[in-house]
């Protein structure tokens, strides 16, 4: 389609949707209150359109518009349909800003966002005097971020006695048509416009692949694509729309799809003649944006479109032409997982609301079906009833870190829109403490105002000032940038293919000198950057380019925000003593101390904090073979499978650890539950730490080596 043709075709179905005919008085609305909440089903346009109505009628006079969304790709594709629809550049008017990537400019008036990005901008200003709109979009998936910029925005309009008339900032929350009343109360029965919209309905039926045993298997993937094929043979024309967890699952159910595809005869084994031919379409975060446009475009005639995707068709983006559903039932989520006191990325059944929001998505346009790959059973057992939001279920340490310094004390009475638990929120704390980020009243240190700073993990962050106060950046800097894009080793699926690309990641840890897993991240990083052909390198080593070259703009950014800080503050200094070669593990401790094991027996592993769970080490590692001197590790992050493995590991003495391990008992979380309320008396205080030193003397830290 031609560019001209494009734009026509973009106008004409923008003036179709559900939220056209009520866009004026929705921007009286608007202009009529501090907050509104507006309601309509998925795809009814609120995400593309209202921002372009509001623009329209002149609110970007006084300020920007900033749109957030829960997920950087949303925030992406949608900035780049709407550019589209209001004929500008990308970057222009219309921009996005994700973690790491800023795609606007001094132009830039509609502005999407990641409601991290715009939480990091309430710590620089908090008045967010620069814009004259925030919209907070997807409120209903109850992301962390959105959850806490809900409960900052309602603390500043709300607590004005002049119910915000005097505060210019405007707020509109969108949502799904789910908890508008609860929505609406918590911002002190602000005003809703729902946005009436039309669905058809969808026939949904139960399969028998999966039941409530086979929560942990991995083996839906075969049978969804059974479904998907089973679709395509016999169902009349339409696109499918295949829910499964995440990028590696993806490709698997996009392979062997497409090898079926390949054997099919159209004249005998398809029912409907006039489809003949599938066009097979992955969907996922991480995936290159030139190729997620593809996803939207209608196929050519005759062909059926079969897009498979993660959770993100579910409600953030909307894909035009879906009549058939195969929902694996799976999502994949961060959970906080008390087993390993850690947060990791975990794949669980669906809630039922979840599944109805997944079958709905065939009904936009006409009647749909949606097949569950799981038995009814399974429904029943398995699947909660709705699901629970992320503050509920993740670590809290950055947010309340973010909460602290912009001067909220008290953290268990901060207006949530769903309560976290008590113990998730002392846990941050303690975490907190740990890190030097807060003292013991619960102020903020001058070292967690810099963590604050940088939008990477807190411990990774206090490793990073760590080496920057050593003077030795250059060697954390990669390191965290390499930590925080997506995995830069590429595991073919071939298995000849699969010994090669092991062969050549082995010859790489080796090359970093030890065997340590960070360590060989730094020298990728090093050998990459330094070459003549950074490309061709990546290819004959079996590294993910792409993922390299956002590790060199991700190094980028964390160096030019750490050089701001040394610039403006009075940033620690200090020397080091040992020897230069334990340089960077010396440093990784400072953060990692939280995750030290220790070899148990064999190749058994046992934590340090207080769970002492038992660990593998995982076979991805360089370290996976290790025997012998391998007595204390530390280690990234955490796999739970039928064994909890860790990854990205590095070997530590004991000695570098011994002064910071006591660090992990030595703060009581009751104690730390009168600072997250108040402010704590002086007197209490001492007689606090009066009665933990006594503690200490009778029971000496024990010298374990
Ligand atoms: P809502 O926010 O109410 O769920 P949206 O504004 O996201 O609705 O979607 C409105 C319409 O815009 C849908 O029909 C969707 O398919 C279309 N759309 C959104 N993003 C794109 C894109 N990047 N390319 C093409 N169409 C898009
Ligand atoms: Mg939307």
């Amino acid at each position: 389609m031609s560019k001209s043709r494009r734009r026509e075709s973009a106008d004409s179905e923008s003036k179709e949707l559900p939220i056209y005919r009520h866009r004026s008085k929705l921007v009286d609305a608007v202009r009529e209150n501090s907050f509104l909440l507006v309601t309509g089903e998925t795809g009814s346009g609120k995400t593309t359109q209202l921002p372009q109505y509001l623009h329209h009628a002149g609110f970007c006079k006084n300020g920007a518009i900033a749109i957030t969304q829960p997920r950087r790709v949303a925030a992406i594709t949608v900035a780049q349909r709407v550019a589209q629809e209001m004929h500008c550049t990308l970057g222009k008017e219309v921009g996005y800003q994700v973690r790491f990537d800023d795609y606007t400019s001094q132009d830039t008036v509609v502005k999407y966002m990641t409601d991290g990005c715009l939480l990091r901008e309430v710590l620089a200003d908090s008045s967010l005097s620069q814009y004259s709109i925030v919209v907070l979009d997807e409120v209903h998936e109850r992301s962390l971020n959105t959850d806490i910029l809900l409960g900052l925005l309602k603390k500043k309009i709300l607590s004005n006695p002049e119910k915000g008339r005097s505060f210019p900032l405007k707020v509109v929350v969108m949502s799904a048509t789910l908890e508008s009343d609860k929505l609406s109360a918590f911002l002190g029965n602000c005003p809703v416009f729902s946005i009436p919209g039309r669905t058809y309905p969808v026939d949904c039926t139960f399969g028998f692949a999966v039941g409530p045993k086979d929560v942990d298997s991995t083996g839906y993937v075969k049978e969804v694509v059974k479904m998907a094929f089973d679709v395509h043979t016999s169902e009349r024309a339409g696109d499918i729309l295949v829910f499964l967890t995440g990028q590696l699952e993806i490709e698997r159910a996009c392979d062997l799809l497409f090898e079926k595809a390949e054997t099919i005869d159209y004249r005998y084994d398809v029912q409907d003649q006039t489809v003949d031919g599938l066009l097979i379409l992955p969907l996922y975060g991480s995936m290159p944006t030139d190729q997620q446009k593809q996803i939207f475009q209608s196929p050519p005639p005759g062909i059926r479109k079969c897009v498979v995707a993660t959770n993100i068709a579910a409600t953030s983006l909307t894909i035009n032409g879906i009549k058939y559903i195969i929902d694996s039932g799976f999502v994949k989520q961060l959970n906080h997982n008390s087993r390993v006191g850690m947060d990791i990325l975990e794949v669980v059944p669906i809630s039922k609301s979840e599944a109805q929001q997944r079958a709905g998505r065939a009904g936009r346009t006409s009647a749909g079906k949606c097949f569950r790959i799981y038995n009814e059973a399974f429904w029943e057992k398995s699947m909660p009833e709705y699901t629970v939001p992320e503050i509920q279920r993740t670590s809290l340490t950055s947010v309340i870190l973010t909460l602290k310094c912009l001067g909220v004390h008290d953290v268990i009475r901060f207006p949530y829109l769903d309560r976290p638990e008590e113990r998730f929120i002392l846990e941050a704390l303690k975490q907190l403490y740990q890190f030097d980020a807060i003292d013991r009243r619960g102020n903020v240190t001058p070292l967690g105002q810099l963590m604050v700073e940088f939008p990477l993990q807190p411990g990774l962050t206090r490793a990073l000032l760590n080496a920057a106060s050593l003077g030795c950046e250059d060697l954390m800097l990669p390191v965290a940038a390499m930590l925080s894009v997506e995995n830069i080793f590429i595991r073919p699926g071939k298995p000849e293919k699969q010994k090669e690309a092991d062969e050549q990641h082995r010859a790489l840890a080796a090359k970093s000198g030890s065997l340590n897993d960070f360590a060989t991240l730094l020298s990728v990083f090093q050998s990459c950057k330094s070459s003549d052909r950074p490309s061709s390198w990546c290819k004959e080593n079996w590294i993910h380019w792409r993922a390299l070259k956002s590790a060199f703009s991700v190094e980028t950014q964390l160096r030019e925000i750490l050089l701001r800080l040394k610039q403006k503050r009075d940033f620690p200094v200090e020397t080091f003593h040992g020897n230069r070669s334990e340089l960077l593990r010396r440093c990784l401790c400072t953060g990692y101390f939280t995750n030290v094991a220790r070899r148990s027996i064999g190749k058994v592993f046992c934590t340090m904090d207080g769970n002492g769970s038992m660990v593998h080490i995982h076979p991805s590692s360089s370290l996976f073979d290790q025997e012998g001197e391998l007595n204390w590790i530390i280690f990234h992050d955490v796999l739970v499978t039928s064994r909890v493995y860790v990854r990205t590991v590095c070997p530590i003495r004991y000695d570098w650890v011994k002064d910071l391990l006591p660090k992990l008992h030595e703060v009581n979380v009751y104690e730390l539950s009168s600072v997250a309320r108040e402010e704590v008396t002086e007197d209490e205080m001492k007689k606090w730490e009066a009665k933990e030193a006594a503690k200490r003397q009778a029971d000496p830290a024990e010298d374990i080596t």
